[in-house]
């Protein structure tokens, strides 16, 4: 399985990845994503930097989750390319509750940032998990990748008083600020946080300003679904 291409999806903007061995993860973390010991391998993927948006955009896909119907339909693709006839799942993108932070700090990709999204030094915030694949095929495990996090040595850490909302003030995000502020209708929060893209790390991966305003606009919503306003 050594031979196995990563190349399509490096294409794709799918340009993370990291292989667990199953047996090798937190048991309660096993028991939920393959409670029938049916796979041995669970494959992390992830986004880090534009090139996904551009594919995404580029496919032109209308849906309502676009960058979960491009990662279904590349993965899949790529699986049939590079895997053939091997049992696989996909629980994420999907119903199934993964802890991806949890699989990140694993990976060696996540460090909290103040403002809860993860930050490495290799990316700042600008990446996402996109999918976890489990298949039955003995992928060779990658090595986890442990650097510092970029918030420890940052002078000032900017982001916490860029944010208009104080959410970060008390050393602990405050979620409940964070939403009350930005569901206020001349919140400069409502597509985008100011607290990241305040952060100097790695700018040069930041999203375009269209992939920020799709993935905040969706939390908006679904902050808003809850609240019962539609404001
Ligand atoms: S501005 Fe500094 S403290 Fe804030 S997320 Fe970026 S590196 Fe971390
Ligand atoms: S979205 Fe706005 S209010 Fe919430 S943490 Fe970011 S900057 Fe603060």
């Amino acid at each position: 399985m050594s031979d196995v291409g990563y190349s399509a999806l490096d294409a794709a903007g799918l340009n993370l990845r990291a292989v667990f061995d199953l047996d090798a993860l937190p048991g309660t973390m096993r028991a939920m994503l393959d409670p029938q010991g049916r796979y041995c391998r669970l494959l992390l993927v992830g986004h880090g930097g534009r090139r996904l948006w551009e594919c995404v955009t580029a496919a032109g896909l209308a849906g309502e989750h676009p960058i979960d119907d491009f990662v279904r339909v590349t993965l899949a693709d790529w699986v049939a390319a590079q895997l053939p006839g091997v049992a696989y799942a996909m629980p994420y993108p999907g119903n199934v509750p993964v802890g991806l932070q949890a699989l990140g700090r694993l990976a060696g990709w996540h460090h909290d940032s103040p403002f809860r999204v993860g930050i490495n030094a290799d990316w700042g915030s600008w990446f996402a998990y996109r999918a976890v694949l489990l298949v039955d095929a003995e992928l060779p495990v990658t090595p986890s990748a442990h650097g510092d996090s970029p918030c420890a040595a940052c002078a000032g850490k900017p982001c916490i008083a860029a944010c208009p909302a104080g959410a970060l003030d008390d050393g602990e995000f405050s979620l409940e600020k964070c939403t009350a502020y930005r569901r206020l209708p001349d919140s400069q929060c409502r597509v985008t946080c100011i607290a990241r893209t305040s952060c100097p790390v790695r700018p040069e991966h930041r999203y375009d300003d269209a992939q920020i305003a799709h993935s905040y606009s969706r939390s908006l919503a679904m902050i808003e679904a809850i609240s019962g306003s539609d404001r």
